[in-house]
């Protein structure tokens, strides 16, 4: 198990489904994580408590990340607080699905502003702080989705297959100075994001996962610790996909 005492974690959108997972594992493993949220504060506020039992150290702080001066303000409070960020994870991420000609702009640019723009902004806010220290994982979650393309999810697949490009370009960037940017593309795991897809269009996913079942929030989080921890140190522009074998 890779060990991350005295590593400070920011997870983006850990208040609930895959970001909280995340967010629980780097702290079962020894970080003190940045439980960021945006709109849910009492469950945000509970993981932290979790922690805290458990011997572990956290803090919730609240930030739209498609928002510059949110995602900076996030950025800045966990360096204040804890004096660095080692582990950033940008995991908040919406969907507002439609068919192209029923989808609203606006449905496009939240989507991409909260998927991909928090990203960039979230990432340019830790980066000199990393730099400085020569050490820094940084972590985009994607989706199969940026992979395969999905119809319905234009403005999603665009958002996920743009992390991708995200990831190799910094990768290539920072590399010089320790730091590591790797992608992790699940394939679908059970969240309130995915927990309304209708139970035809379900029958018809489970057909094509060779592994036979939905992904597991631990199977994302475990991939996630894996990139973050010192055995990766060798990896950088990779995205790992988690998805049972859907996209191979
Ligand atoms: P989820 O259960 O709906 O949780 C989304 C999280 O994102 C919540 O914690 C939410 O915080 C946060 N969030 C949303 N907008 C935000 C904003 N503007 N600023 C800060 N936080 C924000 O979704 P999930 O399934 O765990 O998905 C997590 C990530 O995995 C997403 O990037 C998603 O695209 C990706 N993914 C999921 C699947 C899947 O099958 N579930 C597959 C592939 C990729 P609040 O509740 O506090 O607002």
């Amino acid at each position: 198990m890779a060990q991350f005492t005295d590593r400070v974690a920011v997870v983006t959108g850990a208040s609930r489904g895959i970001g909280r997972g995340i967010a629980l594992e780097l702290a079962k493993r020894g970080a003190t994580v940045v439980v960021n949220y945006h709109s849910s504060p009492d469950a945000a506020n509970e993981i932290v408590k979790y922690i805290v039992s458990i011997g572990g150290a956290a803090m919730a702080v609240r930030a739209d990340v498609s928002q510059e001066e949110d995602a900076t303000a996030l950025i800045k409070t966990a360096i204040d607080t804890y004096g660095k960020i080692d582990i950033l994870v940008n995991n908040a991420g919406v969907t507002r699905d439609n068919v192209i000609m029923m989808m609203k702009a606006e449905d496009f640019d939240t989507v991409i502003n909260t998927n991909l723009r928090s990203a960039w902004l979230c990432s340019k806010a830790a980066i000199r702080s990393m730099m400085r220290k020569r050490y820094g994982r940084i972590i985009n979650i994607s989706s199969v989705s940026g992979i395969l393309g999905n119809g319905g999810q234009s403005n999603y697949s665009a958002s996920k297959a743009g992390l991708i490009g995200l990831t190799k370009a910094l990768a290539r960037e920072v590399a010089p100075r320790g730091v590591t940017v790797n992608a992790v593309a699940p394939g679908f795991v059970l969240t309130d994001l995915t927990k309304d897809l209708p139970e035809e269009m379900t029958n018809q996913l489970n057909e094509h996962i060779p592994l036979g079942r939905w992904g597991e929030i631990e199977d994302v989080a475990y991939a996630v610790a894996f990139l973050a921890s010192d055995q990766a140190a060798y990896i950088t522009g990779h995205t790992l996909v988690v998805d049972g074998g859907m996209a191979m």
